[in-house]
C-alpha cells in the first residue's frame, strides 16, 4: 500500500434495475483519465459478459471478476486512484470493510447496488455499506406502467430455484404505486 495519501471517499450508487447505475459507474471510471483505475464484478453477474461490466445498453468496460470481496485488495497494486465495483449486492458481508480499508489507503471507491431487491427489501450488505459511505446517490428508472419515477423492480416471470438474476425478459421498473411483491417466498 502507498502511504501518505489523503483518505479516499466511498460512494454508493444505488437504485432499481434500469436506473442507469452501471452507466454512471462507467462514466465516472472513464472520467479519471490518466489515473490508475480498476473495475470489479461478481461472477454471478454473467448476463452479458464474463469479464466485462456491460450495461443494459451494451456499453462495456474491462473488469476483474472476483467471487469474494476479500479478494479485491489482492488484485490491486495499492496505488489505484479509483476502484469501481459493479452490482455490490452480489458480494459477501466483507464488502463494507474492504471498501473502508481501500479508502483509508487513499483509493476512491464507487460501488453500484440494487436497492431494494425484488421483494422490496434491502440487501444487508448494502445497508452496512451505506453506513460507511461518504455519499449515497439514488438513481431512478421510469415506471413501465405509468411513466413516473421508478424505484422498484417488478419480477415479470416466475422465480426458479431462487435465481433472481435477469434482464429485461424477467424484470421491469415500477414506481411504488404500480409495484406488487412477487408471491414466491423470499429466497436469496
Ligand atoms: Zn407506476
Amino acid at each position: 500500500m502507498v502511504t501518505g495519501r489523503p483518505r479516499g471517499t466511498i460512494e454508493l450508487i444505488c437504485g432499481c434495475m434500469f436506473s442507469g447505475k452501471s452507466e454512471e459507474l462507467l462514466r465516472r471510471l472513464r472520467a479519471r483519465k490518466g489515473d490508475r483505475v480498476r473495475a470489479f464484478k461478481h461472477p454471478r453477474d454473467d448476463r452479458y459478459s464474463g469479464t466485462e461490466i456491460v450495461t443494459h445498453g451494451r456499453d462495456r468496460y474491462d473488469a476483474i471478476v472476483v467471487g469474494q470481496a476479500a479478494q479485491i485488495p489482492d488484485c490491486l497494486g495499492g496505488d489505484e486512484a479509483l476502484v469501481g465495483i459493479d452490482e455490490g449486492h452480489f458480494f459477501d458481508a466483507a464488502l463494507p470493510d474492504v471498501c473502508r480499508r481501500l479508502a483509508e489507503a487513499g483509493t476512491d471507491v464507487i460501488v453500484t447496488a440494487l436497492d431494494p431487491d425484488s421483494w422490496g427489501k434491502p440487501f444487508g450488505v448494502i445497508e452496512r455499506l451505506k453506513q460507511v459511505a461518504d455519499k449515497v446517490v439514488v438513481m431512478t428508472a421510469t415506471c413501465a406502467k405509468c411513466g413516473r419515477p421508478a424505484t422498484r423492480n417488478q419480477r415479470t416471470t416466475p422465480i426458479v430455484d431462487g435465481n433472481i438474476v435477469g434482464g429485461p425478459e424477467a424484470f421491469e421498473p415500477r414506481c411504488a404505486e404500480c409495484w406488487h411483491p412477487p408471491p414466491e417466498p423470499h429466497i436469496r
